[in-house]
């Protein structure tokens, strides 16, 4: 393990509002420090009258790339000069690489949701309940579609957000998806592989429950969290207390963070370390 040497080789950052105090940057920067790597992420508080400059600005002063958080995802689109698969799949973008002269918008949500649930269930030709259809969610479910998984339930409170997700996974994926409005209690039907709650339900709230009923939590489902504090939220703990296997948010988090830093750097970082970096930052 070595520490960053007093030049700055390279840079990488994260373009936010409000940007202070996020526990990200010990994450991205142990990996550096842990693979000998002279970088720097550092945060940058952008508001949306500056992006344009702040993104050229990057560029110009050789960013490798960075982060967007809210309120930049959808609007530094036309800024940059192209898009992966994913995020023009689903219109967002919170990790730009740059690849040559070109800034290019990834979205490494879903791909790091992704990476953490393939490492106890493979998602193809797998049926998948979804909880949320805000940016989370979506990010989530365009890359369980690309990934072939083969059949998506979207269950959502507002039924609008929820059928413009659907939609959107149908046209644009031509996934089997179909949309649940959700009001009351939702019963998880027979043969579900994987159950995600893709809200904020149980954000900083150990107590707040999901409208699900638990007895359709049947031994062997895989169920996931995106919310990432408190770590073991009362849905994980439901399910495990029902036999399923459970994945929390904080893995997610972690694995969006180790897919910025393949991006960037092109060396594959250590998970292991950047989590204790996470955890210790978050005081968990
Ligand atoms: P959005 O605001 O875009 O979406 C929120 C979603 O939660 C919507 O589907 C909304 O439903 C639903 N929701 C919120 N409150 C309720 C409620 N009381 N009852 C029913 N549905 C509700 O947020 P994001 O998608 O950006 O974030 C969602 C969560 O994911 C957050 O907790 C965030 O911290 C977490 N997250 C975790 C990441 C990780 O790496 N682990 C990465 C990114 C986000 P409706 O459409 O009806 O309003």
């Amino acid at each position: 393990m070595s520490t960053p040497g007093p030049f700055l080789h390279q840079l990488v950052g994260s373009m936010s509002q409000g940007a202070a105090g996020n526990p990200t940057v010990a994450m991205i920067e142990a990996a550096f420090a842990h693979h000998g790597l002279h970088w720097r992420y550092v945060n940058m508080e952008v508001s949306p009258a500056d992006l344009g400059t702040a993104v050229r600005g990057a560029k110009a002063m050789g960013f490798r790339g960075f982060n967007c958080s809210l309120p930049h995802k959808v609007t530094v689109i036309p800024h940059l000069d192209g898009l992966g698969e994913s995020a023009s799949v689903m219109g967002a973008v919170n990790c730009v690489v740059r690849r040559g002269e070109d800034l290019i918008g990834e979205n490494t949500d879903g791909k790091g949701f992704l990476k953490s649930l393939e490492a106890i269930i493979d998602p193809r030709g797998k049926s998948v309940v979804l909880f949320g259809a805000g940016g989370a969610a979506r990010a989530i479910a365009v890359e369980l579609g690309l990934a072939g998984t083969r059949r998506m339930t979207i269950v959502n409170r507002s039924e609008a957000r929820g059928a413009e997700l659907v939609s959107l996974l149908r046209d644009k994926l031509k996934l089997d998806a179909t949309l649940v409005h959700w009001r009351g209690d939702f019963s998880i039907p027979a043969g579900t592989d994987i159950v995600i709650n893709g809200t904020s339900i149980g954000l900083y709230a150990p107590e707040a429950r999901l409208a699900l009923d638990l007895d359709s939590l049947k031994p062997g489902m895989v169920v996931a969290d995106v919310v990432f504090s408190p770590v073991r939220t009362r849905l994980l703990e439901d399910a495990a207390a029902r036999g399923c296997r459970s994945l929390d948010g904080l893995g997610m988090l972690v694995n969006q963070g180790v897919v910025g830093v393949q991006y960037w750097t092109g060396i594959n970082p250590d998970p292991a370390v950047m989590r204790r970096a996470l955890e210790a930052a978050m005081g968990v």
